[in-house]
C-alpha cells in the first residue's frame, strides 16, 4: 500500500535589492550561495517611495536574476502607497515580460518626504486592482501580523481588515518577524476562526545585533521575550557569539513552528547567506 505523505513545508528568504548607487552584480555573490540552499522561492522588496525613489526597477531586476540566473523562483514586493495605477500597470507589464508570476501586494510605510498617490489606500486595494487586471496569471501574496499591525487600535480590528485583504484575492500570507511563537499560534486559531484558510508562511528574523533588533522592534513592535532580552543583554559586544545566540534562537522559534504544523517558513536573510545556511542546514530533514 502507497504511505499517503504529508505536504513539505515550504521555506523561503526574503533579500533585499543593493542600494541604487551600486551595481546590481553587487548582491550576485550572496544571491549565489542562497539560491544553492534551495529555498521555494526568493522575495525581493522594495522601497516604499514609489517612483520617487526609482520605483520597482531595481527589485524586478534582481528578482530577474534570482529566477534565470539561479534558477529559484521570485517574488515581488509592490509597497503600492506610493504608486499610481499606472506606475502599478507598468510593472505588472515588466514582471510578465520577465515571466515572474509571483507579487507581495503591500501598503508600504509612509514615507515623510512623499505625498502618498491616493490611488491605492490600502493592500487590499492594490490586490483587488491587480487581480481585475492579471486573473488567475499571477499568485499574489500579502503580509500579515501576529501582533497586529503597529497602526491598528487592536489585533481584532487589525483581523478585521486582514479578512477583507484575503477575501480581495490573496494566495499566501507571509507573517511579520515575531520572537514569541505563541502569537504566531493564537494568531493562526484567530485566522482559522474567522474564516481566513489561505496558508500563513511565518516570518523569522535571526537576530544578528542588538541595535538592528531594537529597530526591527520599535519598527514593527514585535515583543522580545525576556529569555532573549538577557542573551542580548550579556552578549551585546560579541558580534559573533551574539551571531551565534540569534542563529540558536530562530532555529529553535522554526523546530517549535515546524513541530506545530506551520504551512511555510519565511527566513528574513538580511542578504546574509552565512545565517541562512546555518540555519537550512538544521532544519532541513524537518521539512
Ligand atoms: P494593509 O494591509 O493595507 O494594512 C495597513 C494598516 O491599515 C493596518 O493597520 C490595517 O489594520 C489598516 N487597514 C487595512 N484596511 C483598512 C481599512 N479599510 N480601513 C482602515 N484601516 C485599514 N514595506 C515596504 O515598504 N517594502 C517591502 O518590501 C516590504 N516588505 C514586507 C514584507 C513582509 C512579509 C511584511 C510583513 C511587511 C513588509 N513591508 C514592506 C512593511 C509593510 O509595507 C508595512 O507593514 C505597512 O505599514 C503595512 O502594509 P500592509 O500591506 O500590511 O498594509
Amino acid at each position: 500500500m502507497e504511505r499517503h505523505q504529508p505536504p513539505r513545508t515550504i521555506f523561503s528568504f526574503e533579500v533585499f535589492p543593493p542600494k541604487r548607487d551600486m551595481p546590481l552584480d553587487s548582491i550576485y555573490q550572496a544571491l549565489g550561495e542562497l539560491a544553492e540552499l534551495q529555498p521555494d522561492f526568493i522575495s525581493v522588496t522594495c522601497g516604499a517611495g514609489g517612483s520617487a525613489s526609482g520605483g520597482s526597477t531595481r527589485t524586478i531586476e534582481v528578482t530577474s536574476v534570482i529566477q534565470d540566473k539561479y534558477h529559484r523562483e521570485g517574488v515581488v514586493h509592490l509597497p503600492c502607497i506610493n504608486f499610481s495605477k499606472e506606475e502599478v500597470l507598468d510593472t505588472l507589464e515588466q514582471m510578465k515580460t520577465k515571466g515572474i508570476r509571483k507579487l507581495l501586494a503591500l501598503r508600504g510605510d509612509r514615507v515623510p518626504e512623499v505625498e502618498p498617490k491616493q490611488d491605492f489606500l490600502y493592500a487590499k486595494d492594490l490586490i483587488s486592482f491587480v487581480r481585475g487586471h492579471a486573473g488567475d496569471d499571477l499568485q499574489i501574496f500579502a503580509a500579515c501580523y501576529p501582533e497586529g499591525h503597529v497602526e491598528a487600535p487592536d489585533l481584532k480590528t487589525d483581523l478585521l481588515y486582514l479578512k477583507e485583504k484575503v477575501d480581495a484575492g490573496v494566495d499566501r500570507l507571509i507573517s511579520q518577524l515575531f520572537f514569541d511563537n505563541d502569537y504566531f499560534y493564537e494568531f493562526r486559531e484567530k485566522t482559522a476562526s474567522l474564516g481566513i484558510h489561505v496558508p500563513i508562511e511565518a516570518g523569522i528574523m535571526p537576530v544578528t545585533s542588538k541595535k538592528q533588533i531594537e529597530r526591527m522592534v520599535t519598527l514593527c513592535g514585535a515583543t522580545l521575550p525576556r529569555k532573549f532580552q538577557r542573551v542580548l543583554a550579556k552578549y551585546e559586544s560579541q558580534p559573533e557569539a551574539l551571531r551565534d545566540a540569534g542563529i540558536a534562537f530562530a532555529t529553535d522559534q522554526i523546530v517549535d513552528l515546524l513541530g506545530h504544523g506551520v504551512d511555510g517558513i519565511h527566513l528574513y536573510t538580511m542578504n546574509n547567506p552565512y545565517i541562512a545556511r546555518k540555519i537550512s542546514d538544521s532544519i532541513r530533514s524537518l521539512l
